[in-house]
């Protein structure tokens, strides 16, 4: 099978890796708790994956799609609490942490800062994050706010891997050239993974991959 976009030649993605990915993604998702400050952030060594990107890149929709709720990721951003930091446990095998959404055109300064704070604590402290993922909308490619988060997660020194999102929007010519755009621009941050992955929460399109990455990750 020719490599997927987004894919290096040697596909990674064998059927062991894909059936490990839906096992842990069938086991049950539950909310453990939205944290606006970070002496409430849950104690455990579970491996823990996060989820950033910018308002509407797709991110609840992913989280959905990923863990085969409707409205898991949604009901927890509902206003007032988008501001959280949202834990949730996979099987007691992997934490989800979903970041909130940045880059609103019309936020004030004082929410950047408090955004900042929240997550630069967190990126900073939590031992048991593996790798962050950082959701990129296929369409747009990196922006200036997703560059002000990769210096953070640089200088936190925590890994972190690019999920295009939206993918189904976008031609696939363009979409291959914007995935070299990406990878191009990867090359030059020291904690970022060199492999993307290319998503749709609409078609499903990468969606096993992810969870195949996530499980490797859990070691599961
Ligand atoms: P969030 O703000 O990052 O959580 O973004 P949402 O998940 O709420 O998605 C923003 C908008 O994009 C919504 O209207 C979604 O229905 C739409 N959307 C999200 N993912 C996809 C996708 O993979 N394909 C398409 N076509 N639309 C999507």
């Amino acid at each position: 099978m020719p490599p997927r976009p987004g894919e290096e030649g040697d596909n990674p993605f064998d059927d062991k890796a894909i059936e490990k990915g839906r096992h842990l993604f069938a086991q049950a998702c539950t909310f453990m708790r939205g944290v606006a400050s970070p002496d409430q952030f849950p104690e455990t060594d579970t491996t823990e994956t996060s989820f950033a990107g910018r308002s509407n890149v797709g991110k609840s929709s992913l989280i959905n799609a990923l863990t085969g709720h409707r409205s898991l990721a949604r009901t927890s951003n509902t206003p007032g609490r988008t501001r959280q930091i949202n834990f949730f446990d996979l099987g007691a095998m992997l934490i989800l942490a979903d970041l909130p959404g940045y880059g609103y055109a019309r936020a004030s300064k004082v929410d950047i800062a408090a955004w900042t704070a929240l997550v630069n604590i967190y990126l900073q402290g939590r031992a048991s994050l593996r790798r962050a993922m950082l959701l990129i909308d296929a369409r747009h490619g990196i922006k200036d706010p997703d560059r002000k988060v990769m210096a953070m997660l640089d200088e936190a020194a925590v890994t972190y891997q690019v999920v295009l999102t939206q993918a189904d929007k976008e031609k696939t010519g363009i979409l291959a050239a914007r995935i070299e755009v990406v990878k191009k621009e990867l090359a030059g941050h020291p904690a970022a993974y060199p492999d993307i992955l290319c998503t749709s929460a609409r078609t499903g399109a990468g969606i096993p991959e992810l969870r195949a990455t996530l499980a490797a990750l859990a070691a599961f």
